[in-house]
């Protein structure tokens, strides 16, 4: 019997890179997983770097391993697109189990947006994006998931909603996921009674191809020079960790956040 087997999935943002990793690990555990994504070619903008993801499609992968799947167009800042993907899933599905909040990021280069410095424009961007986004569909899934009286929630920080970095730059983005941080705290307390869990996974440096990319822009490579383990993690690494936060493993696991950033925090930096 695999670990998830038999439960149903939603994961934000599968289209590509962690989201994309979490969607495949939950179907390797035995979950029906709905593929939500604004653009469910996702992937394709970063062909050399995604091969590993790449080399399957989810749709291929999830007959490999005998689960069902939905592929869904869906743009998490509008919440009724994101209501009626739920509704298509419960409908078909009977039910959810398992919500994993994972579409969001920054924008602009990764030594901008300084906090004396931030512009507007990309404030409310990367607040609708990763909070709203994170809101939106956290609402629509409370309620079959309250219903059910059981469920997991997953969101997705990082490792800059937890600490500001260094010189104030990319504060935009942080805000936004101190504010996720945040709310996933208090969606716990809410939904705790119904038996419902909620966590968040705060990554620290993962080497996915936007983030490669957006270094290269700047003329470095992606490297960790802070992390105790001394090196970038890969998707499959968050992915690891959101699977345990689903499972009956984490079943007296609630309002925490957990770092997946290979010893950044815990050192001085
Ligand atoms: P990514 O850009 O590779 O993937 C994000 C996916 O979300 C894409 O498929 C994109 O099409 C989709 N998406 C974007 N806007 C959307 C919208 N409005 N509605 C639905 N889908 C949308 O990003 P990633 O590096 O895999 O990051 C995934 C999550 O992890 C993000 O929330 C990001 O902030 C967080 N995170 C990433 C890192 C990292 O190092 N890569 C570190 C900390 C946190």
């Amino acid at each position: 019997m695999k670990p998830l087997q038999g439960m149903r999935a939603i994961v934000t943002g599968a289209g590509r890179g962690i989201g994309r990793a979490c969607a495949r690990r939950l179907m390797s555990s035995g979950a029906s997983v709905a593929v939500l994504d604004v653009d469910l070619a996702a992937a394709d903008e970063y062909p050399q770097i995604e091969t590993e993801s790449n080399g399957v499609s989810l749709l291929a992968h999830a007959a490999a391993c005998d689960v069902d799947t939905m592929q869904i167009r869906c743009d998490v800042t509008q919440a009724e697109q994101v209501q009626s993907a739920v509704d298509a899933v419960v409908s078909t599905w009977g039910g959810l189990d398992i919500l994993v909040c994972n579409a969001g990021g920054g924008t602009g280069p990764v030594s901008g947006n300084h906090a004396s410095q931030i512009d507007p424009a990309a404030l409310e961007h990367v607040l609708r994006l990763n909070l709203y986004g994170t809101v939106n569909t956290c609402v629509a899934a409370a309620v079959p998931m309250k219903q059910q009286r059981t469920g997991s929630i997953i969101t997705m920080s990082s490792i800059d909603g937890l600490r500001a970095t260094e010189l104030g730059s990319y504060a935009h983005y942080g805000v936004a996921k101190a504010a996720v941080t945040h709310y996933t705290r208090y969606l716990a307390q809410d939904l705790g009674p119904y038996g419902v869990r909620v966590n968040a996974v705060a990554p620290g440096f993962i080497s996915t191809g936007r983030l490669q990319a957006r270094y290269a822009e700047e003329g470095r490579q992606l490297e960790a020079p802070h992390a105790a383990l001394g090196r970038p993690g890969q998707p499959n690494e968050v992915a690891d960790v959101v699977e345990f936060l689903s499972s009956d493993q984490a079943r007296y696991v609630t309002g925490q956040v957990l770092a997946v950033d290979g010893g950044v925090l815990g050192g001085a930096y």
